[in-house]
């Protein structure tokens, strides 16, 4: 399973190439669009909540790929959140930010999946509840990070994880970017 570190830089290269008012180019922008980047980021960790019981026993799986990791959990959760902010600010929450919700909280699913895991039970719960066997892709693209014990979190492997998943996760963020731009300049027909 990926680190935040990649979720979250996904989560914000998606929020940036997504959202209608981060406009280009990207460093003038930035203040314009950081409340996406960073809302964009948090929605792509959500499901990772469930390390947090695992946090007070000093054993971060004791929870972890469980409910929070099935296709109905992350429909659930964004239809809450989606008619939370309709109740709030109902422009803002229309079918663009629905779509949104589904795609950002969605892509934890998908890096998952095409994560390394070792650990049993091997892969995510997809179908839970209705399924509670777990699924992964035939390949790995990203490599796993320690966390059985808090003190793994400092390793040299978890450095060395964390550092392919930063890597990945920029890159990944800067092809948002690029798609982005060049979207914007086929519309401007430049
Ligand atoms: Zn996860």
């Amino acid at each position: 399973m990926a680190s935040p570190v990649f979720h979250g830089l996904a989560g914000a290269g998606l929020a940036y190439a997504l959202a209608g008012d981060a406009r280009l180019p990207l460093f003038a922008s930035l203040k314009k669009a950081a409340p996406w980047l960073v809302a964009g980021a948090a929605l792509a960790c959500l499901p990772d909540v469930d390390y947090l019981p695992g946090l007070w026993r000093g054993y971060l799986n004791t929870t972890h790929q469980q409910a929070t990791h099935s296709m109905a959990w992350v429909l659930l959760v964004s239809a809450g959140i989606w008619l939370l902010g309709r109740a709030w600010r109902p422009a803002w929450f229309g079918r663009k930010t629905a779509g949104f919700l589904l795609i950002a909280i969605g892509s934890h699913l998908a890096i998952d999946l095409v994560t390394e895991d070792r650990l049993a039970p091997y892969g995510i719960p997809l179908g839970a509840p209705f399924s509670s066997r777990p699924v992964q892709a035939p390949v790995a693209f990203l490599p796993a990070w320690e966390k059985t014990a808090l003190a793994d979190l400092g390793s040299w492997n978890n450095l060395r994880t964390l550092g392919i998943e930063a890597g990945a996760g920029l890159a990944f963020a800067a092809g948002c970017g690029i798609a982005k731009r060049r979207k914007s300049a086929l519309r401007c027909g430049t």
